[in-house]
């Protein structure tokens, strides 16, 4: 059986740039963010009842939900929030699961990736927990560049993650992400070779 690994970090610790070395060696991953927009597309059972439950208000003329709208009923009302995660997170954790035990898989392993893989039940479908780390300085720095953020925004979500010790606590395994890509790229395959003798092919 495939064994589900999960990769986390905090915003713009370099969860996709790690998991894109990872891919490089041949590891079939997923994002989980991309699966929780899949969940929602336009036609999909969930985006139905989303609709029927909060009106019109949080979907856009192009029939897509708009999340911005749903983001703002769901902060001011727990219950809602309740609602809506009691129907997603379910949903999502199904749809994880399949797009991570593919049939074709040569590898003994696959990859979740997810920011939020230590704060909530995604945590139950991985063997193993990889986080990728940096100082909060460094997140900060990095974010800000990529997204042309300004400082107080990006704080602002990271003291809603957990926090940087917190995290590394519960791993498994630390990429250490202050290097350059050329020794980031060592360390990956390092623990590929790591998790190949773990789980089978080594
Ligand atoms: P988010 O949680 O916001 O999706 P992330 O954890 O996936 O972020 P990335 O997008 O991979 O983070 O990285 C954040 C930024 O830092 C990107 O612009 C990326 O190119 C840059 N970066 C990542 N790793 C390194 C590194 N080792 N050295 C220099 N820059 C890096």
């Amino acid at each position: 059986m495939t064994a589900i690994i999960g990769l986390t970090g905090g915003i713009g610790s370099g969860k996709s740039t790690v998991a894109r070395l990872f891919g490089e060696l041949g590891v079939h991953w997923v994002d989980a963010d991309d699966v929780a927009r899949q969940v929602v597309e336009p036609g999909t059972p969930a985006l139905a009842q989303i609709h029927q439950h909060f009106g019109d208000e949080v979907i856009t003329s192009e029939g897509e939900l708009d999340r911005a709208a749903l983001r703002t009923i769901v902060f001011r009302d727990p219950d809602q929030r309740g609602w809506l995660e009691r129907l997603l997170h379910p949903l999502i954790r199904q749809e994880l699961q399949r797009q991570l035990t593919p049939s074709d898989n040569d590898l003994p392993y696959t990859m979740l990736v997810s920011p939020l893989l230590l704060e909530t039940d995604q945590q139950a479908l991985v063997k193993k927990v990889v986080v990728v780390d940096v100082p909060v300085e460094t997140q900060v720095e990095r974010t800000m560049q990529r997204d042309n953020n300004d400082r107080s925004q990006v704080e602002r979500i990271i003291a809603a993650q957990i926090p940087r010790e917190e995290r590394l606590t519960k791993a498994d395994e630390v990429i250490d992400n202050r290097a350059p890509l050329d020794d980031v790229k060592q360390q990956v395959e390092a623990i590929h070779k790591k998790f190949l003798v773990a789980f089978g092919k080594g």
